[in-house]
This record gives C-alpha cells, sequence and structure tokens, in this order.
C-alpha cells in the first residue's frame, strides 16, 4: 500500500519533515455544516444498494459483491464547472468566502481551511488585507472539490508569505492529495495512524473539538491496521450509533476506537500486532459517507491522535517533480486568471 518511491526514497534521509502540530491549529470557521460524526454527505451508491433491498438493516454490513469498486481517480485535468475566487480577507476566513460562486460558500470555507490548518493559525496568522485564491469544482450533492488554493499572507510586505495547495495524484498512490508548489504534501499524515492511505482527513480534533475524534474519508472495504501492538478491548458496542466498531488497548493503556466499521475482523480479548489488519472501513452506525472515526483515550480523556500518533510530512520525489511542477503551474495559472481580470483598470 505504502508507493514504492516512499519505501526507497530517491533523496536519501532526511526525506521525511518530520513535525508535529505544536502550533494551535485553531480555527474560526463555519463549520456547522459538518454536523454530526461524518464527512460531508457524498455519494454513495452501495449504501443506497442496501437502502433500496426490503426490509435492509441499515447498519447492516455490505456483503463484499456490494462493496462499490475503487472511484477513478479525478486527477487534476477536469474542466467541467470549474470556478474561481479570489478575495481579501476583512474580517475571518469563513467571511471572506461569502462572495464566492459557490452553492455553500461555508462548505467551500471549509475545504479550503482544512488545507492551510497544518501550516497556518487563522486567529493568530491572518490579518486584514490578506487574500485567498480558490479554484474548485461543485457537483450535486457533495462538497466542493478545490483543484488549487493559495493563501497569502501579508501580501506586498516585507513579511508576505504565501501557502498553496495543488491537486494533484503521485504515481504509486491510491489518492489525489494536495501538495505545495515546492513538492510538499499539505495535509499532514500520522506517523503510524490506521490506513495506510485514504482519500482525505475531513475532521481533525482541532478544527471540531466537539467531535472527538479523527474522521478520515476511505472507500468502504479498506484495510483497517492496528496502529500499535495491543488487546482487542471490546467490538461492537453502542451498534446503533457506532454500527460495526472495535476497541483496542494499547500496551501504554491508551485505548484506540474504530467506528463505521464494514466488517470486523477481530474478537474480544485477541491480542493483535501492530500493523495487523483488524477491519474493513465501511459506512455503518450514525454515519453519512463512508469513512473511518478513529478515537484516542488516555486516563479517561480524549486525546487527539496527531499528538499521540504525531505527523509526517512526504515529499514528491526528484522524478515526479517535472509533471507536477507542469501541472501545478496551469492550475495556478488558473488561479490567477480570477486577480487579472479583478485587478483595476487604469
Ligand atoms: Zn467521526
Amino acid at each position: 500500500m505504502i508507493p514504492e518511491f516512499l519505501k526507497n526514497p530517491p533523496l536519501g534521509k532526511p526525506w521525511l519533515l518530520y513535525g508535529f502540530l505544536g502550533t494551535s491549529l485553531v480555527l474560526n470557521l463555519t463549520l456547522a455544516l459538518r454536523d454530526g460524526d461524518a464527512p460531508a454527505p457524498e455519494v454513495a451508491p452501495a449504501a443506497v444498494a442496501v437502502a433500496e433491498a426490503p426490509a435492509a438493516d441499515p447498519n447492516a454490513a455490505i456483503p463484499p459483491e456490494l462493496v462499490p469498486a475503487l472511484p477513478e481517480p479525478l486527477g487534476v485535468t477536469r474542466r467541467a464547472g470549474t470556478n474561481v475566487y479570489s478575495a481579501p480577507v476583512q474580517s475571518s476566513l469563513s467571511a471572506a468566502f461569502q462572495g464566492a460562486p459557490s452553492k455553500s460558500p461555508a462548505a467551500l470555507s471549509a475545504v479550503y481551511s482544512r488545507l492551510f490548518v497544518w501550516d497556518v493559525d487563522v486567529r493568530r496568522d491572518l490579518h486584514k488585507g490578506d487574500r485567498v485564491d480558490v479554484l474548485f469544482e461543485e457537483n450535486d450533492g457533495v462538497e466542493p472539490l478545490v483543484l488549487a488554493a493559495r493563501l497569502t499572507l501579508n501580501p506586498g510586505a516585507a513579511g508576505e508569505r504565501v501557502v498553496d495547495a495543488y491537486r494533484y495524484q503521485a504515481q504509486g498512490d491510491r489518492f489525489p492529495s494536495f501538495w505545495a508548489s515546492d513538492g510538499t504534501e499539505v495535509p499532514r499524515r500520522l506517523i503510524d495512524g490506521p490506513l495506510a492511505d485514504y482519500e482525505q482527513i475531513t475532521s481533525l480534533l482541532k478544527d471540531r473539538p466537539t467531535h472527538e475524534g479523527m474522521d478520515f474519508k476511505t472507500p468502504i472495504g479498506s484495510e483497517i491496521l492496528a496502529p500499535r501492538a495491543g488487546k482487542v478491548l471490546r467490538v461492537n458496542w453502542n451498534h446503533a450509533a457506532n454500527g460495526n466498531c472495535v476497541e483496542l488497548r494499547f500496551s501504554d493503556g491508551a485505548t484506540a476506537k474504530f467506528l463505521h466499521l464494514n466488517e470486523n475482523l477481530v474478537k474480544e480479548g485477541q491480542t493483535v500486532t501492530a500493523g495487523e489488519v483488524i477491519a474493513r472501513s465501511g459506512n455503518t452506525g450514525r454515519s453519512t459517507g463512508p469513512h473511518l472515526h478513529y478515537q484516542i483515550e488516555k486516563a479517561g480523556r480524549t486525546v487527539d491522535p496527531v499528538d499521540y500518533h504525531g505527523t509526517l510530512r512526504r515529499k514528491l520525489p526528484p522524478e515526479l517533480m517535472a509533471d507536477f511542477a507542469a501541472k501545478a503551474k496551469e492550475l495556478s495559472a488558473q488561479l490567477d486568471t480570477q486577480v487579472a481580470s479583478a485587478a483595476p483598470t487604469p
């Protein structure tokens, strides 16, 4: 599951930029749209198929033959319905998106912010006059798909700082991700997380403190790994809300919950080794789209998995940089079209 270029990084060490989210990721975002314990609603063909079956248990696991095939990677070349939006920040990031040509400017703001939450503390770093640029697509029933995004802090000033993100699928990766123009992956990854790969993190404790876990959007049937060695404490408790679920206790006493699974592969009391496949992800219980809810507790308190596991940041290998740079340049030029047309005429 780990791409070859990551197993054998051509750069030599250190090829990973390790880092922890020491900086706070406080957001003043409008995240009210992301209610409940799930990523934004999305089309789930298999769930529909199950729901149409007579007397189907909405929490039942989806049988393997009904698990949908992996979606085609979207890549960066889709053009239909592409929109560009650029705006100065006046009061807050979410307010800067209010004029966006989107059915839900708040959703667009949330998707945009989720990209830069790893690098920018909106409350501390964002000031009036900073600017947002975003290139995105809108499709019915799903949150806006951002293709490129840029945040310029202190534009034109000595302390100008630009953070950018371009959607790009690296060779060997299962899903497209977002990469900065220098080839650094924008979203960080848990060092020893429960999924080898996933579409995206759709909820972090730091941007949604009332939700106690981290949500990974991933297709039904994705392998869920025991991040560390431990013992299975329980399975399938509170099934109506959690769906199929597993709880592990690690050797340091911390517990990890895995919710909304399609299939559990372990039994209560069983010992598991680090990296062992313990379940397959799903969309069971109170969940509106295929995802994994992952939650850590220690000494009775919720712990942020980002702090517990630490994070790493990948970098594109040199042999992919020319391809990526060409695509990023094209996306960047599309971002700039709005800037050019919005410029005051002399
Ligand atoms: Zn969740």
